[in-house]
């Protein structure tokens, strides 16, 4: 019987308050002139992770940092979100890149970006020798928290914003017979900007146009093969436009702009519609 098991292990996940204070300080929201703050505070067994969402009074797009260790990502957000509007969702734990799971001092661990869907989710626990079934549920559960707070839902955009390392991950990687390749319908390469910098979408009219303005750009298949458990996976399965703001730890000038010809290019409506 699936409920009593999956309600032991739920209990374990208990979303514990709302703008808290006392050992969440090492990882507080910054406060940032112009956006309000508001902190969710997870149990992973003994683990907490922090979830602030940082908010302007101006509407606008909501932005999703799940890396801890990706900075400029998240501070191109934030400047983007004063100066714009919109919302970040960021993921704090002091870890890196990774979230753990501490259960007596024993630390397991899954990547955020593969607990979306459980087999994606599974795979990651698998890779760090963390795969249980109690972990996968309480992973499991909070990757759905996460994405409930970030608003994935049909027919809305949701941007992530990654770094990453030079030359570690690149827009070629996005080419058939590559790392993403068999979830990648097209991609766009422009010489003239650095590999490092890109973006991953679901939505054609986006592609297209981000292309015309001669960025790197991959496109996701309609129906991609490959059950990752990432953000973009599963936004994909909700009917969610997804979009992938990539750059190199450091490009934050370049992280910015990608932001701001993204929110003109949205704001504006988009060539042909999705
Ligand atoms: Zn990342």
């Amino acid at each position: 019987m699936r409920f009593p098991a999956c309600c032991l292990a739920w209990a374990l996940l208990i979303l514990v308050q709302v703008a808290s204070g006392g050992d969440s300080d090492l990882f507080a929201a910054q406060p940032l002139p112009g956006l309000s703050t508001v902190t969710h505070t997870f149990r992973l067994a003994d683990e907490k992770v922090w979830v602030h969402i940082y908010e302007s009074a101006s509407p606008g797009l909501t932005f999703v940092s799940l890396h801890d260790d990706e900075n400029t990502a998240t501070e191109a957000a934030k400047r983007y979100i004063q100066q714009h509007g919109g919302r970040l969702v960021e993921l704090r734990h002091g870890r890196g890149r990774n979230v753990a799971i501490r259960r007596d001092g024993r630390l397991s661990w899954f990547d955020p970006n593969r607990m979306f869907t459980k087999v994606g989710l599974g795979k990651s626990l698998e890779r760090f020798q963390s795969l249980t079934e109690t972990n996968l549920i309480l992973a499991y559960h909070f990757g759905q928290e996460v994405a409930g707070l970030a608003g994935i839902e049909r027919d809305r955009f949701i941007v992530a914003v990654h770094n990453n390392t030079e030359g570690k991950l690149t827009i070629h990687d996005y080419q058939k017979g590559e790392l993403y390749g068999a979830n990648t319908q097209e991609v766009y390469t422009n010489p003239r900007h650095d590999p490092d910098d890109y973006f991953y979408v679901t939505s054609p009219g986006l592609f297209s146009a981000l292309a015309q303005l001669r960025y790197n750009v991959a496109l996701m298949e309609p129906e991609p093969s490959i059950d990752t458990g990432s953000l973009a996976y599963f936004s994909k399965l909700q009917g969610a436009h997804y979009v992938l703001v990539e750059a190199q730890h450091d490009h934050d000038q370049e992280q910015l702009q990608m932001l701001e010809s993204l929110g003109l290019l949205l704001g504006g409506g988009l060539p042909g519609g999705n």
